[in-house]
């Protein structure tokens, strides 16, 4: 099933449902603190909130996700995109658990042939709060699922809340068994990797008062009108529907490994490593076209650090394959094509992407050699085990264009370490004189994170927020 057949029929599903369908918002936040829509709830958070009153009762989306704090995992789990879609089905003060329940099993489990997703209610697993009998009952009574296959959590994992007063509430996620050859048995509690998570439900019931840590709070009472926030990764039950081992390999991502096999001269599935650096390719291609579609240009602050260090980090892991022609111009159409199914305005838009993608990869390579060598003298000078000085990162990112995270990353591939903060220091210089040259310029990003509710911190959404981009971006 292809993964704009499984879109199709998630909202088909909802829509049925009395739902309202809503079309993704940007992938970038509208929120200035934080950098990108990191779960589908973004969008309705006044509407969660009570700011604003909700225009409808139950919504639907397939929202553009960009989550920064998922890039290492990329190409070494199975599940990790930077770039990932968000299917959520929402309920403003209407429907409860009960529905939320009933809906997201009969979705999973009717058949493809009466346009269900067809899985196998043997292999899905169950998690609940471990203080939300309630939820077991429910799951129990609305879906057969048995209770062996319902596991307890504490609030490390099944409680959602803002990080601050406010709403609260349990969370109950559904998982697929892999099978044996995946793992060890023994339900998610056991291994996460063989069982997959696919969809998060958080039921918003409490208001909380003082909250002290993301699992130290203080339950106020009930919220007079209770909600349902729902996240489903499409690429996950993608891989799964379609049989092939990881995200990487969908029919919207897959495409880009095959061109970096055929720029490389390699072969996919040989070789571990390369195995990696092709999966991270064809994830970053992807985020980054769907960035840039978005409007977000190279730089060196914010959005545009996070796309800079994406585009180069892919024609870096290229590097390490053996290409060090330009490969954009062949990976940007190649990923473009696999996407437009789901996003035409891809190709409409294509000649502006594209350029933007192409000069920022020319630029890169015109200082990568040189850098290269830069590092490469500094890593002999101070040998294994030694530690290079932060005026040197501070260069090869302002000389060169190495964003730190490649500098760390290239050191590290020899066993050498850099001093981070001399390098922080060095930064902070420069954009302290910056900012006095550009006198009273306007704060970029706004620094105000007590404006932003936090309210993504965790559960169905994990904060991406300022501290996560000033770690990136040093
Ligand atoms: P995980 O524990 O696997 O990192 P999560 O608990 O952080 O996932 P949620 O915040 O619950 O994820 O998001 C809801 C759903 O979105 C998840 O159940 C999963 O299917 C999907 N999802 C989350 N992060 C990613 C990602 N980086 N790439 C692809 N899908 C994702
Ligand atoms: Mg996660
Ligand atoms: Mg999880
Ligand atoms: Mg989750």
């Amino acid at each position: 099933m292809k993964t704009a057949e499984i879109k199709r029929r998630w909202l088909e599903f909802f829509e049925k449902n009395g739902h309202t369908v809503v079309p993704s918002a940007s992938v970038i936040s509208s929120d200035p603190s934080i950098l990108f829509n990191i779960a589908g709830m973004v969008q309705f958070i006044p509407y969660f909130t009570g700011r604003e009153p909700a225009p409808y009762s139950r919504a639907t989306s397939v929202q553009k996700c960009v989550r920064t704090q998922d890039i290492e995992e990329v190409g070494k789990t199975t599940r990790h995109g930077t770039f990932f879609q968000m299917n959520g089905n929402f309920s403003f003060g209407d429907y409860f658990k009960e529905d939320a329940i009933t809906f997201a099993w009969a979705l999973l489990t009717t058949p493809e042939a009466d346009g269900g997703l067809g899985f196998d209610p043997e292999r899905l697993w169950v998690t609940v709060h471990h203080d939300d009998a309630a939820t077991i009952d429910l799951w129990l009574a609305r879906t057969g699922v048995p209770r062996e296959r319902i596991q307890m959590r504490g609030n490390a994992d099944n409680f959602w809340h803002t990080g601050q007063p406010g709403p609260g509430g349990y969370c109950s996620e559904i998982y697929y068994d892999r099978g044996p050859d995946y793992g060890v048995e023994g339900g998610p509690e056991a291994d996460e990797d063989r069982y997959i998570e696919i969809w998060n439900l958080v039921f918003m019931e409490f208001e909380l008062g003082a909250v002290r840590s993301k699992t130290d709070f203080d339950i106020k009472g009930e919220l007079p009108a209770k909600n349902i926030d729902t996240g489903m990764g499409l690429e996950r039950v993608a891989f799964l529907k379609q049989g092939v081992e990881n995200m990487y390999e969908i029919d919207e991502v897959y495409p880009v490994i095959e061109a970096a096999c055929t720029l490389s001269g390699k072969s996919y599935g040989a070789h571990a490593e390369d195995d990696v650096r092709m999966r991270v390719v064809a994830d970053h291609i992807r985020s980054a076209l769907i960035i840039i579609g978005d409007g977000v240009r190279p730089g060196n602050e914010g959005r545009g650090y996070i796309l800079r260090r994406l585009l180069r980090r892919a024609v870096r892991a290229m590097r390490l394959l053996g290409v060090t022609d330009p490969v954009l111009p062949t990976l940007f159409p190649t990923s473009m094509e696999a996407m437009r199914a789901s996003y035409p305005e891809l190709e409409a838009d294509f000649d502006r992407i594209s350029r933007v993608a192409y000069a920022e990869e020319k630029a890169f390579l015109r200082t990568l050699e040189s850098g290269t060598a830069l590092l490469g003298h500094a890593v002999e000078k101070v040998g294994r085990g030694g530690t290079i000085g932060g005026d040197i990162a501070f260069t090869l990112h302002d000389t060169h264009g190495f964003p730190i995270d490649l500098t760390l990353e290239m050191a590290a591939e020899h066993g050498v370490a850099v001093d981070e903060s001399g390098f922080t220091e060095l930064m902070s210089e420069q954009r302290r004189r910056a900012k006095e040259d550009a006198k009273a310029k306007k704060g970029g990003l706004a620094k105000d994170l007590s404006a932003f509710s936090a309210l993504l911190e965790s559960g169905a959404s994990e904060f991406v927020g300022y501290d996560n981009l000033s770690a990136d971006s040093r």
